[in-house]
């Protein structure tokens, strides 16, 4: 928990400039210019990352290529590959209460969801490790007996770049770092410019666990300069980006100069059905959670609630009640259950949104008190929005607002569910197993949630289908989205 040692601490040590790393070395910017790191909860400015750009990328890819090429890293045997990153894991735990206390300071999230996504981190990271030993190819019988011997491998797809949002920095540069590395690439990270302190920890980290030199390299600054020298580079082999469907989008056109590999988790506009017979007592909680976490900003929040008639009173008057209890403040105090949004930016994006929403005539359900102050906070808004094609049930706001209508049946999820260009998640609340299971199979959803909201696991692939993304993290499918299989024929 809020430890004032470790506070103060951080706050003597953060005021000089953070180095990025690139080839075993914490360096600046070769151009010398830095970007000012903002704590979102005062709007203050907490210390600099190096406003690194082509050259400080082109000098990461190049060390990333050297030591892939001289397989320090992919050339180690799996059990000591899994040895490091366990030890990385290990590192991660030993260091939670100061990684959470960074993560609250540069990104604002409530310090038990920023001690939370410590645990989701390890635990990731542990699931790879087991991966190491377990990366292996298939023997096939091919020709006449003892006329061919023939096989696949597995092989890591090379250099790697990584790029991350600013909504769960850690946990998001965890879940891409731990399967690239278990598969034996090397890395460029580049991290959200406003969120780009605790990855830069978490090099240190890797180091001390014992990461060869120059196998992860961490280039902070925009993405329009760092991302784009990235995306654009032909010695990258692979880009495994979450983020906006915008940036999504110009990353596939820039990957077509040398064909690069792409793995996109994009953004989400996220249905949630709530039959008449669901469980209220659970279902209210979970899906206010599903919606407000975070105050909003992930990809999967179950922005869209779909109430059957006979619940929907009873639905917002519960959700609004909720919402009502939920304290917006700073991250660090113990109540708060909504830190701050991340950005003067992103506030008045929310906010454009809540306008529109007011414009377009929906029905103002429940309409949060936001603190007062220099922070970016931002109070829980529920609306109505029956028979309204209005924008805020439509578009991604990434913030906490959630739009309530009705539903009239299973016939009609299909047609509810699908009206967006996005497919990343949905929630199911009933208590008739049947029912569950083909509003499931209805939906174009990488993820079904049924009678809660959004937990998930390393074993099972996340992703979305449509404009939510491109393949898939975790689970099989993730390890495998590092690699490239290769057939070997002998002739014997
Ligand atoms: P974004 O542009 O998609 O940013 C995500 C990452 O991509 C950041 O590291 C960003 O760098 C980088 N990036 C931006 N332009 C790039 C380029 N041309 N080439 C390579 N990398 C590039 O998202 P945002 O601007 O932070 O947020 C805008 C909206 O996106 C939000 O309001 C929200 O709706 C959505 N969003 C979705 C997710 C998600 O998990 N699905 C996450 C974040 C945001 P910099 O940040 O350093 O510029
Ligand atoms: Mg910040």
């Amino acid at each position: 928990m809020y430890n004032e040692k470790i506070h103060a601490s951080l706050m003597a040590a953060l005021p000089r400039p953070r180095d990025m790393l690139i080839g075993g070395q914490w360096v600046q910017a070769q151009s010398g210019e830095t970007i000012p790191v903002e704590d979102p909860a005062t709007g203050q400015v907490i210390t600099s990352i190096p406003a690194g750009d082509a050259a400080d990328v082109d000098a990461a890819v190049r060390s990333a290529r050297a030591s892939f090429e001289a397989g320090v890293w992919r050339n180690l045997s799996g059990e000591k590959r899994a040895e490091v990153l366990w030890k990385f894991s290990e590192l991660i735990l030993e260091n939670a209460a100061e990684l959470s206390h960074l993560e609250v300071l540069d990104n604002g999230m409530p310090f038990a969801f920023a001690n939370a996504t410590m645990t989701t981190a390890v635990n990731g990271i542990r699931y790879h490790a087991g991966w190491c030993t377990k990366l292996y190819g298939q023997t096939t019988q091919m020709g006449e007996f003892n006329e061919f011997h023939s096989y696949s491998v597995m092989e890591p797809v090379g250099v790697v770049g990584l790029i991350t949002p600013w909504n769960g920095p850690l946990a998001m540069a965890c879940t891409k770092l731990a399967p690239a590395l278990a598969a034996g690439c090397s890395v460029v990270l580049k991290p959200a410019e406003q969120t780009s302190l605790t990855a830069l920890r978490l090099g240190e980290l890797l180091i001390e666990a014992g990461m060869p030199e120059g196998v992860v390299n961490i280039v902070t600054g925009l993405g329009t300069a760092a991302g784009e020298a990235l995306i654009t580079h032909d010695d990258v082999n692979k880009i495994s980006f979450t983020g906006s469907t915008a940036t999504g989008k110009h990353i596939v056109r820039a990957a077509s100069g040398n064909l690069k590999r792409v793995t996109l988790e994009l953004g989400g506009k996220s249905p949630v059905f709530v039959f008449d017979d669901a469980d209220l007592a659970s279902a209210i909680p979970a899906a206010g959670m599903g919606i407000f976490a975070n105050s909003g900003q992930v990809c999967y929040a179950g922005s869209r609630v779909y109430a059957q008639p006979g619940i929907y009173d009873r639905l917002v008057e519960g959700l609004s009640a909720f919402a009502d209890r939920m304290k917006v403040g700073s991250g660090f105090d113990k109540d708060t259950m909504l830190g701050p949004l991340i950005s003067r930016r992103q506030q008045e994006r929310v906010q454009h949104y809540i306008d529109s929403g007011l414009t377009d005539g929906a029905e103002l359900l429940y309409d949060g008190k936001s603190p007062a102050g220099d922070g970016y906070f931002m109070a829980p808004t529920i609306f109505g929005t029956d028979g309204l094609e209005a924008r805020i049930s439509r578009e991604e706001i990434f913030g906490p607002v959630l739009t309530i209508s009705r539903f009239e049946s299973l016939d009609n999820i299909r047609r509810i569910g699908n009206a967006t260009p996005y497919g990343l998640g949905a929630g199911i609340y009933t208590q008739n197993l049947s029912n569950a299971h083909k509003a499931a199979r209805l939906l174009d959803a990488g993820n079904v949630w049924v009678n809660h909201y959004g937990r998930l696991d390393r074993s099972l692939p996340f992703g979305g289908f449509k404009q939510s993304g491109w393949g898939r993290e975790n689970g099989t499918e993730g390890v495998k989205a590092f690699m490239e299989a290769k057939s070997v024929y002998v002739k014997m």
